[in-house]
């Protein structure tokens, strides 16, 4: 099977799932069963496209801001992105979503920074009801009104960052961030909203964040989906966060025996990726929308030779670099190491035809 076909089924199966993990909300399930059939729609759209010779993935991540309400230690996005005035225009993202939606982008991430200091970006989510939008959150300003809205906008999905424990979470992200997280999940479970926690797995907090009653509280307190992503050191000196090989070696059984206990789903970053034959980036599976337009292979890998400021998204995706970061994708296959791109940068830098060293 091709893996365009494995992933088109892949993610069929994964918005099964969805379906699955809210049947006790009916109008919440009836959503998801319909999402599996615009995802056909969109698969067929894709297939439009590439016999134009177009390459579009199904997903596509978009970091809309660098900016951000807290200051987390070891932040990736602070340690890449500096410059936070370039931010494209309300009136771009939008464009831009429709774009997506045209070429059959039926799945998107939004990031940041922390994407709720652009809260237009929740008005223009709205208007694109069959597309699904996991809004990547830190949850401090998803207040109670948000939330109000959210009851209404089955497509968006919270996902909320936490590191694990009360002392976890605040030594990383602040003083009072955990208790605080707490309270916007108590609201939305009270609002019947369909929400996930993302957990970026540390050496330190490996054993909270795959701690059987850890999850079973997230999963009483609503939460039905959890992504357990590796931590990367793209921050300097924080290596020694980084899982060990038997942490990481443990990850794939631990992953599995919650699925088969748990009435949630589990993502697992890198793990799962190795189903679809290793990294999904570069429009294998995604491509990355930087906050400047920059079209590029993941939020971990911010180098580019297109942007989408003023080029239509169709004619970005021709991008030579992207092309050559799919053709060479063995040099990034394997994923047990953490983030392939980031540890093999020099490659990809010389991809792009940049000169390392
Ligand atoms: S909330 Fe996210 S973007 Fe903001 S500082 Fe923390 S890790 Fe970085």
């Amino acid at each position: 099977m091709s893996a365009t076909r494995q992933l088109n089924q892949g993610l069929r199966i994964f918005f099964g799932e969805f379906v699955r993990v809210s049947l006790r909300r009916p109008r919440q399930a009836l959503f998801f069963a319909r999402t599996v059939l615009w995802q056909g729609s969109a698969a067929r759209r894709r297939a439009r496209t590439a016999r134009d010779g177009i390459h579009v993935p199904p997903i596509a991540i978009f970091s809309i801001t660098n900016r951000c309400n807290l200051r987390c230690k070891g932040c990736y996005s602070q340690a890449i992105h500096r410059d936070s005035s370039d931010e494209l225009s309300p009136d771009r993202l939008r464009s831009l979503v429709q774009e997506a939606d045209d070429l059959g982008i039926s799945f998107f991430v939004i990031a940041g920074g922390e994407p709720l200091v652009r809260p237009e970006i929740v008005e223009i989510t709205r208007d694109f009801p069959h597309i699904v939008f996991l809004l990547i959150t830190n949850g401090l300003l998803l207040d109670q009104p948000l939330i109000d809205r959210l009851m209404t906008q089955r497509n968006t999905v919270p996902v909320l960052s936490i590191e694990g424990s009360q002392e976890q979470t605040d030594d990383r992200r602040g003083e009072g961030v955990h208790d605080r997280l707490r309270k916007r999940m108590a609201q939305l479970k009270e609002a019947g909203i369909f929400f996930s926690l993302s957990l970026t797995v540390t050496r330190q907090n490996f054993a909270t964040v795959t701690d059987r009653a850890f999850l079973q509280s997230a999963v009483d307190a609503g939460c039905r989906l959890f992504f357990h992503v590796e931590y990367t050191p793209i921050r300097e000196g924080t290596d020694e966060w980084v899982i060990t090989d038997a942490q990481r070696g443990e990850m794939k059984e631990l992953v599995a025996g919650f699925r088969r206990s748990f009435n949630s789903l589990f993502i697992a970053v890198p793990w799962d990726e190795e189903e679809q034959g290793g990294c999904l980036a570069s429009g294998r599976g995604f491509v990355h929308i930087s906050a400047s337009g920059d079209l590029e292979p993941c939020p971990f890998a911010p180098y580019s030779d297109a942007n989408v400021r003023t080029a239509p998204l169709r004619e970005a995706l021709q991008s030579r670099f992207l092309a050559a970061m799919r053709q060479n994708h063995a040099l990034f296959a394997e994923t047990d190491g953490g983030c392939a791109l980031w540890r093999n940068r020099e490659a990809v830098e010389a991809l792009l035809g940049r000169k390392t060293g």
